[in-house]
């Protein structure tokens, strides 16, 4: 039988369906840690049914969980209001949200929140109208109107509903309507939520090379078995596991399925999808922040309907209600973005493999240098490994050489070594770019007193400011807070004796405009751009031979495409060594590779240089050897021996409170009263102050538990941190393998 009619025949097999004033249970997103009892509504309802449901007195969404539990008294028991205009919520998907809570301790009514996160679900299905850019010279202009431009601009080609584009451009309705009659703003009737576009599997397929043919034909194989499986797809920058991987979703398209590609950052997206649409013809699906709320609503009914085959998207597109999952891309999988860490804390990576081991779906997991819990379990045999080995084309990987910064005498408020001013001063006279990297934003990270020898610190964390001379501000990395600079010194009122300390990606390109007057420089770091949009547009420009010299942070670690750079140049490549955190030699050895990766990925080879003044630390002497599966290995002896992930388990408990000793309090009741951990051989640290020990006001205490790999820690946690009623303020969270330590 053709797979086709096979995967039709699954899915005609109908839900339980609940007949009108029949016992059903009900999971909510409010906060009650239980399920709740309604009769069905008017007309009856499936099971897995999207409802809105009477709660006090509001109406809130609903999904119906099965029967009801009868063990209320039926006359009090009130009727669902109505079934929505979505397709019922799919067991796959129930078992994935129980399954993600039960790992992640958290209560099911925050993963069904996660899992509804578009406005509008009850809104009923109707036609709307939308606002599109028209002619932008006509009509007279206002600064209101510029506003609505700009916003329409920025979001080149999209359609807006009026409330959407008012609260945008900060401007009121009428003056839309306004711009609408004088032709710069397009009006046009649709239907809400319509389908995406079909996608062509065949449409802009590339010739591969022969490595990147076998890799594709052996990802396409497993996208044929029935059963679920996870691939490593481990491939040197630029050697095209983006190509190979596409040819992976062209099979699950094929099949009639849906894929769902995840970045790691939004600022790839716009390239990505520019990428897709060159392969099949048409542009997908997109989850993430910079979405508007319309467009979220109809992914999120299309990607129920099977009306959208691909979705690109952030961590939380992973819960949307995919009506036949085929297969998940995580791409940069090792990237430390894919950690959520508010809210739900959850590894998008991990609950990517989850998931589609529900759902008979396959995984991706692409990278250039794996994390090394995939790399354990690709070399352990439990996920296949497809591996990419030359670079795309002409394109050879940079050599890489240490300076010693030990040898050279800088003065203390510069920055770039001699050796490394003479490759760039030889990069600019033959035309070529170079890469300054450094991994810090702004200006300065300490801003001190010479008259009382104080620092500016931030009022509500113990964190210090850190200077953001573009804008002028003082910010807090913790809180997000900031101020304007000031003149005087907060603390002893000294005028005009506040000195920046320490050098950030702003100082580097201070010091590079002075080194090399003549020289373009473009500065890269997440905060300098407004939107997705204009980043996109320095980065296209700086492809295009735009600048001469590009300074940055980790945004230009990731997947960007400059020909033309032959040199980069880590300022400070011992910055991520220190740090009490597991992984902080792991994400030095990813990310320094990964910034070497961006050196010749043309026709001209590229060279890396890293600042060091610890040349034989074993990270760095693993990164200039290439050593990946020496460095590997180092460092699965290390945390084997510690018993620590991914060879045991780690979970932090944060308590949090604007009351110190509160905090402090139940950190000390919960280790004295650790018996549910005790009883499966966990052991229980802290509590202690956290290393920031106080963020936005409110002070944190923490506790570690470790216990084996194999034991039921997160059954065990919820045991021992039921007890805790939150009082006040109080809080308490849980972060199973977290990977920040602050
Ligand atoms: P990676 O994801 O491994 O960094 P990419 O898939 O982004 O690599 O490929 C690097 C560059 O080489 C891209 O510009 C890509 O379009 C190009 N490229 C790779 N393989 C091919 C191919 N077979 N044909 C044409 N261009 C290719
Ligand atoms: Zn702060």
């Amino acid at each position: 039988m053709p797979i086709e009619t096979l995967k039709a025949i699954e899915t005609v097999s109908d839900p339980e369906f609940f007949h009108e004033g029949q016992l059903i249970s009900v999971l909510t997103t409010q906060p009650l840690d239980r399920f709740l009892d309604y009769k069905a509504p008017d007309g009856g309802c499936f099971n897995g049914a999207f409802l809105e449901v009477p709660l006090g007195p509001r109406k809130v969404l609903g999904v119906v969980w099965g029967p009801g539990q009868g063990n209320f008294d039926i006359a009090k028991i009130r009727s669902a209001t109505r079934v929505l205009d979505a397709a019922p919520m799919r067991d796959e998907l129930k078992l994935f949200l129980k399954k993600a809570a039960d790992y992640t301790v958290t209560p099911m009514t925050s993963m069904l929140r996660l899992a509804t996160r578009a406005p509008g679900l009850s809104n009923p299905p109707s036609m709307q109208k939308i606002y599109r850019i028209g002619d932008v010279d006509m009509g007279r202009m206002t600064k209101a109107r510029e506003r609505v431009i700009a916003v329409m601009e920025d979001f080149a080609g999209a359609a807006f509903t009026l409330s959407e584009l008012s609260k945008m451009a900060g401007v009121s309705t009428s003056v839309i309507k306004g711009m609408v009659d004088a032709g710069s703003v397009h009006e046009e009737e649709t239907p809400r939520d319509a389908p995406f576009l079909r996608m062509d599997a065949d449409y802009g397929a590339k010739t591969l090379t022969d490595d990147q043919t076998s890799a594709a034909a052996q990802l396409c194989d497993y996208m044929r078995q029935d059963h679920y499986s996870t691939t490593l797809l481990r491939g040197i920058t630029g050697s095209g596991k983006t190509e190979v991987y596409l040819e992976a979703v062209a099979e699950c398209l094929r099949r009639g399925q849906q894929a769902l590609v995840l970045l790691p950052e939004i600022a790839l997206t716009a390239e990505f999808l520019t990428r897709v649409e060159a392969r099949f013809g048409v542009r997908p699906a997109e989850w993430h922040s910079g979405v508007t709320m319309t467009e979220r609503r109809r992914v999120w009914k299309m990607v129920g309907q099977g009306g959208a085959q691909l979705v690109v998207g952030a961590r939380s597109a992973l819960f949307l209600p995919y009506q036949s999952l085929g297969l998940i891309v995580v791409d940069e999988e090792h990237d430390t973005s894919y950690k959520q860490e508010d809210g739900v804390l959850y590894n998008a990576r991990d609950m990517a493999v989850l998931r589609a081991s529900i759902a008979g779906a396959k995984v991706i997991l692409a990278s250039a240098t794996p994390s090394l819990e995939t790399w354990v379990n690709a070399d352990t045999g439990k996920y296949n490994k497809v591996e990419l080995t030359a670079r795309y084309g002409k394109a050879v990987l940079p050599a890489l050489k240490a300076i010693d910064m030990r040898a050279e005498t800088l003065p203390s408020d510069r920055w770039i070594s001699s050796v490394l001013q003479t490759e760039i001063a030889r990069r600019i006279a033959d035309g070529e770019q170079s890469l300054l990297f450094i991994n810090r934003r702004g200006y300065a990270p300490v801003t001190l007193c010479r008259a009382c020898g104080q620092q500016i610190g931030c009022d509500a964390c113990d964190a210090r400011l850190v200077e953001h001379r573009f804008q002028k501000r003082l910010v807090c990395h913790q809180c997000g807070d900031s101020k304007p600079m000031p003149e005087a010194c907060p603390h002893c009122e000294a005028q005009d004796r506040l000195a920046p300390v320490g050098p950030g990606v702003e100082r580097l390109a201070e010091e590079a405009a002075a080194l090399f007057p003549e020289a373009r420089l473009a500065v890269l770091s997440s905060d300098l751009f407004g939107s997705a949009r204009s980043l996109k547009e320095a980065i296209n420009s700086i492809a295009d031979g735009g600048a001469d010299i590009i300074i940055g942070t980790q945004l230009v670690a990731k997947g960007h495409n400059f020909p033309n750079l032959t040199l980069v140049g880590v300022i400070d490549a011992d910055l991520g060594l220190q740090g009490s955190d597991l992984r902080a030699s792991e994400r030095t050895f990813q990310l320094m590779r990964q910034v070497a990766g961006r050196a010749g990925r043309g026709e001209k080879a590229g060279v890396a240089m890293l600042q060091t003044y610890q040349p034989e630390h074993p990270v760095i002497h693993a990164i200039l050897h290439g050593d990946e599966v020496g460095y590997w290995n180092a460092e699965a002896e290390g945390r084997r021996a510690a018993g620590v992930p991914p060879f045991g388990q780690l979970a932090a408990i944060i308590i949090s409170s604007s009351d110190a000793a509160a905090a402090h309090d139940v950190g000390l009741f919960l280790a004295q009263n650790d018996g549910p951990l005790r009883r499966i051989g966990a052991q229980v640290y802290g509590p202690a102050p956290a290393p920031i020990a106080r963020i936005r006001g409110r002070y944190r205490t923490r506790l570690l538990v470790k216990g084996d790999k194999t034991t039921a820690l997160q059954a065990a946690l919820a045991e021992w941190v039921h007890k805790i009623k939150a009082k006040g303020d109080l809080r308490l969270a849980i972060d199973i393998d977290p990977y920040s330590f602050l």
